[in-house]
């Protein structure tokens, strides 16, 4: 399976970054050792000292697909969960900075964590009104409705299925709202999709 990763996708978490909004998604992978076997903590590489966290929705695609049109899009997934997007924002930055890829800020072991429990799409109401938030120590840090997404989740999967056939099982993290963040050792978070927790993390 491949992770596929959406960047810029909230006006409002680009704007934070100094980033331009994008006019067409720009998106990049994380490889499967990106996941966290589930229960296990999230450790803070030793190779950046500003790891954010990034609470994104994911989907999770249930079909092969390629040349996906927005119109069947729907077809090809049936549920949606939380993820985070751990990021080595030092990294990243520098990366950045060179006009270099940004693998090694984003594509690092235990880097795409997704919570426990998946939502069928069966019990969302409107897939572009899903409000969904992130708590850190059971403080709120990033609150976040997928209306407020550059490109829809429909949209993404047109777009990226020209490039790449999307497989059963590849993970799709949609973009992150504003309020990124570094996480310290000890942290605790918390995702939920409405009110439902569906994701639980601790950081060590
Ligand atoms: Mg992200």
């Amino acid at each position: 399976m491949k992770i596929i990763c959406i960047g810029r996708n909230y006006a409002k978490h680009a704007k934070e970054l100094n980033n331009p909004l994008p006019k067409e998604p720009v998106f990049f992978f994380k490889p499967d050792t990106a996941l966290l076997p589930k229960k296990q903590p999230f450790f803070i590489p030793n190779f950046s000292d500003d790891i954010h966290y990034e609470a994104e929705i994911v989907v999770r695609i249930n079909r092969v697909g390629k040349n996906i049109q927005k119109k069947f899009a729907h077809k090809y997934y049936d549920e949606i969960g939380l993820g985070i997007d751990f990021t080595a924002r030092d990294i990243q930055q520098s990366c950045k900075e060179k006009g270099l890829p940004w693998e090694k800020a984003k594509a690092f072991d235990g880097s795409a964590p997704v919570g426990q429990s998946f939502i069928p799409i069966s019990e969302v109401k409107d897939l572009n009104n899903v409000n969904f938030k992130l708590l850190i120590n059971g403080e709120q840090r990033q609150v976040g409705n997928t209306s407020d997404m550059v490109f829809s989740i429909d949209t993404i999967i047109e777009y990226i299925s020209q490039f790449v056939t999307l497989k059963i099982g590849d993970l799709i993290f949609t973009g992150t709202p504003e309020g990124v963040g570094p996480v310290k050792i000890n942290d605790h978070l918390e995702g939920f999709i409405e009110n439902k927790k569906v994701l639980d993390l601790k950081i060590k």
